[in-house]
């Protein structure tokens, strides 16, 4: 399956590749501040692939808050939150906003939420390693 999403403006788009075609997707609605804000809710498939496509890095904000290992790729023209990207140990990890999807079955989202505040540094990077996305292209074009 190839799944498609993009901000409100498309300045952030990306393309998730899924094989094979998932039954479910899980959708985690982060409970941290950031995300109830931006009604942030993520998905990632460790075995996927993702590419990741800017066009114009002026209206891009990286946004890193807290333990600040991660970057909430923030579009700064009309202020959605596509994807988050973490490099760890030299290899980019990535999960996507469910809500930034263009055209996807609502009904294959089984909504979960999650609670990740107190998790010490290395295990969160651990279970991004795990979970996140790690097959990660990142092309901006201006
Ligand atoms: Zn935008």
């Amino acid at each position: 399956m190839l799944i498609r999403g993009e901000c409100h403006c498309g300045n952030i788009s990306f393309t998730l590749t899924w094989q094979p075609d998932p039954a479910e997707i899980p959708a985690r609605a982060c409970t941290c501040s950031f995300c109830v804000k931006h009604g942030g809710v993520w998905t990632s498939n460790p075995g996927g692939a993702l590419e990741v496509a800017v066009k114009d890095s002026t209206h891009l904000s990286r946004y890193a808050f807290g333990t600040r290992t991660a970057e909430f790729l923030t579009c700064t023209q009309c202020g959605v939150v596509p994807v988050v990207l973490s490099r760890i140990e030299g290899r980019l990890y990535a999960v996507v906003n469910v809500n930034t999807f263009e055209g996807v079955d609502p009904s294959l989202l089984r909504r979960v939420s999650t609670n990740f505040d107190g998790e010490g540094n290395d295990s969160r990077l651990a279970r991004r390693q795990r979970n996140w996305i790690a097959n990660v292209k990142y092309v901006e074009s201006r």
